[in-house]
């Protein structure tokens, strides 16, 4: 999964850089709001975390642009304390959660998990698929009780396709939701990477579906759906 994190304060733009990249997401950072509009109209991300105030152009401007401009991605506010205007202004403009600083990078971590997760129509942070489980609030795996041990490239790919399954996911669209805008990015990388997971989980559970893409199966039952 894909995080664009916007804010103008250093120490707090790395700290979150940071833990998102813990949390196992490819993250991009904006310290402006020019740079976040431009990066949000183009590059396509799973959640945005989007500080309200911000150099250039402020932060509820640039989502109403997003939104006018059919971007859809959950978008969670930062807002400051006893703005309780700018807390309205933001879901009037099309914010799907806040929280108000200072806060928990705990909370924030649980809550851009829960957008996720929602966005892609999942009620519970286990994400099942079979006995195949990925636990997205320790970034683990496991098979029938098993841990899997998975590079942090591997659980990206495969936290990807446990969001989306059901449908056949295609390889330019993994490549777009594992990595972030300065990876060299190589959708042949994407074969090798779904080549170990197949050998972790059992190849079974992952289909090639010819010139598509790729998509999870719960062997007992067929293709996921
Ligand atoms: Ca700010």
């Amino acid at each position: 999964m894909r995080v664009l994190v916007v804010e103008d304060e250093p120490d707090l733009r790395r700290q979150l850089v940071r833990a998102m990249q813990e949390a196992g997401y490819a993250v991009d950072s904006a310290a402006d709001g020019e740079e976040a509009a431009f990066l949000g109209e183009t590059e396509p991300y799973d959640a945005i975390v989007l500080d309200l105030g911000l150099p250039k152009i402020d932060g509820v401007t640039v989502l109403k642009g997003w939104r006018a401009g059919g971007r859809t991605a959950p978008v969670l506010i930062l807002t400051a304390r006893d703005r309780w205007s700018e807390k309205v202004e933001g879901f009037d403009a099309g914010a799907d959660d806040y929280l108000t600083k200072p806060f928990h990078v705990e909370e924030l971590l649980a809550r851009v998990r829960a957008l996720m997760r929602r966005a892609a129509g999942h009620a519970s942070s286990a994400l099942e698929c079979g006995d195949l489980r990925v636990d997205t609030r320790a970034s683990r795996a496991s098979v029938a009780g098993e841990a899997i041990k998975l590079t942090s490239h591997e659980y990206k790919v495969l936290a990807y396709l446990m969001h989306h399954q059901g449908r056949v996911v295609p390889r330019t669209e993994l490549t777009e939701h594992i990595y972030d805008q300065d990876f060299d990015r190589d959708s042949n990388t994407i074969e090798v990477f779904i080549g170990r997971l197949r050998r972790k989980i059992g190849s079974e559970r992952i289909s090639t579906e010819r010139g598509l893409g790729y998509r999870l199966i719960d062997p007992n039952q067929g293709p996921a759906g």
